[in-house]
């Protein structure tokens, strides 16, 4: 079941790397766990599956307190939104945040990271569609903010995160993917030295990985419908 449909999500990867001409390593897979049970991370870590994606930093806390004896063997990043009293649990807990939008969050998580842990991967969130509704930065601000970003000391830069608003049809899907790409493109045109684009979800993982996504956070594909509360 779980093994099965981990297997079916790696085979897609694998199969739009080759129509992408692209290395399949060159493609990290993050398993979207939230609202799913602890129990079902431990399974896909049996699976095979290193990298798990939370929303809920309470909810994740949680989780990694049940799953403390895999504290080795798994990678935990947030992707859902970040406030400002929940930063120091996150800089403690977490190896990547990819949903940084404000210079703000990004200081306090530099100085909240504790010396004795590698500094914080991070990417920042680029309101790639520009929904008004939709968190992440404008792309107009992202130059600004990635260069403040890149000298923080207990943070590493990695890249640009972005959940674009759904689309019909391959090419529809692929537009905003391809402008996070050049995106990231001009950020190491200004010499940073980012290469993480966290790109494409169970939906969409196909036009993510055509236009050069090097993560796929993929949940519902993982692991089935979400329970609408958290076990
Ligand atoms: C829930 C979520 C995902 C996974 O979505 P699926 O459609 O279940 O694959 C990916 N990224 C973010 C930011 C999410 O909140």
């Amino acid at each position: 079941m779980l093994e099965e449909r981990l297997a079916s999500v790696r085979h897609r990867i694998h199969q739009a790397c080759q129509a992408a001409g692209r290395d399949p390593a060159h493609v990290n897979l993050l398993a979207v766990s939230k609202l799913q049970p602890a129990q079902a991370v431990r399974q896909a870590q049996e699976a095979g599956q290193q990298a798990f994606g939370e929303n809920y930093v309470q909810e994740a806390l949680d989780k990694m307190a049940a799953l403390a004896d895999l504290r080795g063997a798994t990678e935990w990043h947030l992707i859902g939104p970040l406030q400002s009293n929940k930063t120091r649990a996150v800089a403690e807990a977490f190896d990547w945040v990819h949903s940084v939008d404000r210079l703000k969050i990004a200081q306090r998580l530099s100085d909240q990271r504790p010396a004795q842990l590698p500094p914080l991967n991070v990417c920042l969130q680029v309101n790639i569609s520009g929904e008004a509704s939709k968190s992440g930065l404008p792309p107009e601000e992202v130059a600004q903010v990635a260069t403040a970003v890149a000298v923080l000391p207990r943070l590493r830069l990695r890249g640009l995160m972005s959940i674009p608003e759904p689309a019909q049809g391959l090419h529809a899907l692929q537009a905003p993917h391809r402008a996070l790409r050049l995106l990231l493109q001009d950020l190491n045109q200004r010499g940073l030295a980012l290469d993480t684009l966290s790109m494409g979800m169970s939906d969409d993982l196909e036009a993510a990985v055509a236009e050069g996504s090097t993560m796929v956070r993929v949940g519902t594909a993982i692991f089935g419908a979400r329970p609408t509360h958290a076990a």
